[in-house]
């Protein structure tokens, strides 16, 4: 199917803050994602005490249960509602603080240190701010990404990531004429060629 009617589409920050605002969060699931919990062990494999990269983390709850696991966390967010959010629906004590190397930005941790929120945009971070990661999950990341601003976030994703890592992605599939996204559709083709 033709993905031109998305191409141009952008959402803007701003947006994002208001949909948490107005509490317009469909994206946002309580239960675990199945298909987390399917290809787990794709993800682990075999390793224990991972660094995990939620991009555009959301209060994903699935980021409690793999830190509940031993892993430790890290995500990025914009709104500092949801990752607030995030902390106080799981009763998890945390502290903030300023991000030197971004203007602006706060980080936001577990006191018992095995979650890490930043909040700011995903385009402030390097791998040497945040490090690398052995494992990612994305979901509800480069399907909420717009299009124009792909190749960039699948160049940063490429980047964050270390030799040995794997990377879970979850995308949709529907014909993009009669929803305008996000999430928007990202056929295979188009994986293929940002991340070979
Ligand atoms: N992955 C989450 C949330 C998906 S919705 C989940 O599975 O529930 C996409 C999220 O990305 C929203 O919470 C939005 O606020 C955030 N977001 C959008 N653009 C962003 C950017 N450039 N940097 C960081 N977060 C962003």
């Amino acid at each position: 199917s033709d993905v031109g009617s998305q191409k141009e589409r952008v959402v803007t920050e701003e947006e994002w803050l208001q949909k948490w605002e107005m509490g317009n969060i469909g994206f946002h699931k309580e239960q675990r994602h199945p298909l987390l919990q399917k290809y787990l062990d794709v993800l682990l494999n075999g390793r224990s005490g991972l660094r995990i990269f939620f991009p555009l983390c959301g209060k994903a709850v699935e980021m409690k249960w793999l830190a509940d696991m031993g892993h430790s966390v890290v995500g990025v967010e914009v709104s500092e509602q949801a990752v607030k959010d995030f902390f106080s629906e799981h009763s998890l004590p945390y502290c903030e603080e300023p991000v030197p190397e971004i203007s602006g930005a706060k980080m936001f941790q577990s006191t018992s240190g095995n979650i890490s929120l930043y909040c700011c945009s995903i385009y402030d971070l390097s791998s040497s701010i945040v490090g690398k990661f052995d494992g990612v999950w994305d979901r509800g990341a480069l399907v909420a990404v717009n299009p124009c601003d792909r190749q960039r976030y699948a160049s940063l994703m490429i980047n964050l990531v270390e030799k040995n890592s794997s990377y879970l992605l979850v995308t949709v599939s529907y014909d993009p004429n009669k929803h305008k996204g996000p999430p928007f559709y990202v056929p295979e083709s188009e994986i293929k060629r940002l991340f070979g």
